[in-house]
């Protein structure tokens, strides 16, 4: 039986990607900051049905946390995702450390402009250029035919398919649903920083959620009434914001149409959650 490959450096997976590349076989790859779950592992799933072989990476990019975020107690444990991954029969996995993936010299960020500055932008300033950088990066290293994004992440999930457009990048994006737990909390790492009473109240997120979409589907046409109606739903410590925007702009719409999204980021205890569904 064939053993997944591990790569640390560069050139390991050039050499690995040139001999897939001369059989000419199609490259699925699904970039994750690890401490993997059922919603990292649905990508990987897809990425095997759609492609021959799956590059998975594994890599907590510095360079989109803030100063004051949680990059330092971020989860890690590397020794059950690879059993994960090898499980899964992911063919090739990439685990750089910090100086291969910014040498001392590095200097070069992406920035895609406006879109990068709104919601998750706004509050989390420089996230996105960390994102799209290292992206870009792991695009030209890895020379993916497809790569899978959560829409669990749904502004990341639209800037990097901007990138690819503007960028003229030769690679198809593929959105991937967003996986639940049985309560509807969207799967994430984060969820491990919760303890028993805020793992109950970020139930909450989800229900919120359909509510708004239900009060829209019954006929409510205005945002803030929207919003205002569902919150009763929502057990949280503090909202970061709440907006329905349209699914592929990400402008704000204060009358709401069919396909538009509701986004939202809260915060319970010390623990930043983001959600959003199609209304
Ligand atoms: P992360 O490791 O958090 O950077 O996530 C890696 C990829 O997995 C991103 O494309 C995420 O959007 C995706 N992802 C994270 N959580 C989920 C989830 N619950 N369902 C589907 N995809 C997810």
């Amino acid at each position: 039986m064939k053993t997944m490959d591990v790569c640390k450096d560069i050139n390991c997976v050039r050499a690995f990607i040139k001999n897939i590349k001369q059989q000419f076989k199609t490259v699925g790859f699904v970039p994750t900051m690890g401490y993997l779950h059922e919603g990292h592992m649905s990508l990987v799933k897809a990425s095997k049905k759609m492609c021959d072989i799956t590059v998975v990476s594994i890599f907590v990019n510095p360079k989109q946390f803030g100063p004051k975020e949680d990059y330092s107690k971020y989860p890690r444990n590397l020794e059950r995702d690879l059993g994960l991954l090898e499980e899964a029969k992911v063919d090739m996995v990439f685990m750089p450390d910090i100086d291969t993936i910014y040498p001392e010299d590095f200097s070069t960020t992406i920035n895609i402009g406006p879109l990068a500055n709104v919601l998750e932008g706004a509050f989390r300033p420089g996230h996105f250029d960390g994102v799209c950088t290292v992206v870009t990066k792991l695009f030209n290293i890895v020379k993916p035919d497809k790569a899978f994004f959560g829409e669990k992440d749904y502004q990341q999930l639209k800037i990097i398919q901007k990138l690819v457009k503007d960028l003229n990048l030769d690679i198809e994006i593929i959105p991937i649903p967003t996986k639940r737990e049985e309560d509807g909390l969207a799967m994430s790492s984060r969820n491990t920083y919760l303890n028993q009473d805020e793992r109950r109240r970020a139930s909450s997120i989800y229900r919120f959620l359909l509510k708004a979409k239900e009060s829209f589907e019954g006929g409510i046409k205005d945002t803030d009434k929207i919003i205002e109606y569902a919150k009763a739903a929502l057990d949280v410590d503090a909202v970061d914001y709440i907006k329905i925007v349209d699914k592929e702009t990400l402008e704000e719409k204060t009358t709401p149409s069919k396909y538009d999204r509701i986004l939202i980021a809260v915060r319970i205890g010390s623990t930043r959650l983001i959600d959003n569904i199609e209304i």
